[in-house]
């Protein structure tokens, strides 16, 4: 439906957005890196970066209670309910430039290219504050208060220096009983569009620019516990109950059992007490994120790994605590938008591009709460994300941006043959 280009025609657009990348790069509040987190100086300087780049685009731009940056197409009238598109700003410590940075730009680009364009729907732009959870350990909080799942109690959360997240929220000129204001009313949306860097070598192995999402990951958190006790490094092996070494059998174990399991598991945080040389140590926290396909699957690894845990602490006459600290079931992309982004892809010369799920987590899966989603993948080189070295192609960002235009025309043609006329509801995966 829209005109098919055998080569990207957004290599201008393209270079832009990787500029503007580099630029956001800038703000960090690591000497030596990327790290930029949730209601930080730093956010507020990428939030006023980028409603600078929307008004550019055609948009009217603001900062919603939580502190997301929205856009929305001066041109479309109040109250007709909006077509989302967007990613996160945040960034985990020592990041890369393009993780949720590229789906914010390019949805600026292409905004900016239809920005007379009649649709059926209204046009809005994201810049969501907080996808990492790297501030409070708490994930989504940008799009879940955006999506009407912000909770109160994060108000009391606090960050390593022992800010709570209301006190933050102070600090950044946000009312923190507000925050849950930010949620947008059901039926304001009519889906939800979202590109990303992979985050996983599948599309670069296929040796394809872009993908259609399916599918975002089952996940879920847990901080564990083993308590033993703390004694002299004197003390003979038969009177030791060393919590450490209980970890350390655990973290092999997670990880066998995840792999036979068909999961993924990440033990990123070990802590230990009393934490000196010559002390046996007497507690061991450390931390799980298994993700899997789907919750049954992850649910059964979880089993198989609670199981051998126990069995570890019996044998070592250590106490376990589990503590669940986020959980997330699989995210289905709708059908029809899965269409039009497949199809978004096909205008740009892929005829048959490759269908995949995400084992990472998204805004997406948020944002399900409130309206259907829809992910494209676009190809990073080695699968590198969370990590300086993360990269893009030029001419795969390009094809980006052209595919995701043409997704939004298809969608536009398909909602105004009446065909999609679809009330938020099925993206919520079970
Ligand atoms: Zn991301």
């Amino acid at each position: 439906m829209t005109a098919a280009a055998p080569a990207p025609r957004g290599a201008e657009a393209a270079r832009r957005v990787l500029e503007r990348c580099d630029e956001l790069a800038r703000h960090s509040s690591m000497p030596d890196g990327i790290e930029r987190v949730y209601l930080s100086p730093e956010h507020a300087r990428v939030n006023d970066i980028a409603a600078a780049w929307m008004r550019e685009a055609g948009l009217h731009s603001w900062s919603d209670p939580a502190g997301n940056q929205c856009g929305r197409r001066s041109s479309d009238p109040a109250g007709r309910p909006a077509l989302l598109l967007g990613s996160h700003l945040d960034t985990v410590p020592g990041a890369g430039r393009y993780d949720g940075i590229l789906g914010v730009l390019v949805a600026i680009e292409v905004a900016d290219r239809l920005r007379e364009t009649e649709l059926p729907f209204a046009l809005e732009v994201v810049a969501v504050a907080d996808e990492e959870g790297t501030r409070f350990g708490t994930t989504l909080l940008g799009s879940r208060a955006l999506a009407g799942s912000w909770r109160e109690e994060w108000q009391e959360l606090t960050d390593a220096h022992g800010t709570t997240l209301r006190r933050a929220a102070l600090d950044f000129d946000l009312d923190p009983d507000r925050i849950a204001s930010a949620a947008r009313e059901p039926g304001s949306l009519v889906g939800y569009l979202e590109a990303h860097i992979e985050q996983g070598p599948r599309l670069e192995e296929a040796d394809r620019a872009l993908g259609v999402v399916t599918s975002i990951a089952a996940a879920e958190r847990r901080l564990l516990t083993f308590r033993g006790q703390a004694r002299h490094g004197a003390t003979p092996w038969h009177l030791r109950r060393d919590a450490l070494q209980g970890a350390a059998e655990a973290v092999l174990a997670m990880e066998r059992l995840a792999r036979e399991s068909g999961s993924v598991a990440t033990i990123g945080h070990v802590r230990v007490e009393p934490d000196a040389v010559n002390v046996v140590p007497g507690l061991a926290e450390f931390s799980l994120d298994l993700r899997d396909e789907t919750a049954a699957g992850r649910d059964a690894a979880w089993g198989r790994i609670q199981h051998e845990l126990q069995a570890i602490g019996l044998q070592r006459g250590l106490d376990l605590d589990v503590v669940s600290t986020h959980e997330a079931p699989e995210v289905v992309c709708a059908p029809e938008l899965r269409d039009a982004i497949a199809a978004g892809i096909a205008a740009t010369g892929d005829a048959e591009p490759p269908a995949l799920f995400s084992i990472a987590g998204h805004d997406a899966m948020a944002v399900a709460a409130i309206t259907e989603v829809g992910m494209l993948f676009v190809r990073c080189a080695g699968g590198i994300s969370h990590h300086r070295d993360e990269a893009v192609r030029a001419d795969d960002v390009a094809l980006a941006i052209d595919a995701m235009e043409a997704a939004v025309l298809e969608l536009a043609a398909r909602r105004a043959d009446g065909a999609g006329d679809t009330r938020p509801s099925s993206a919520i995966g079970a």
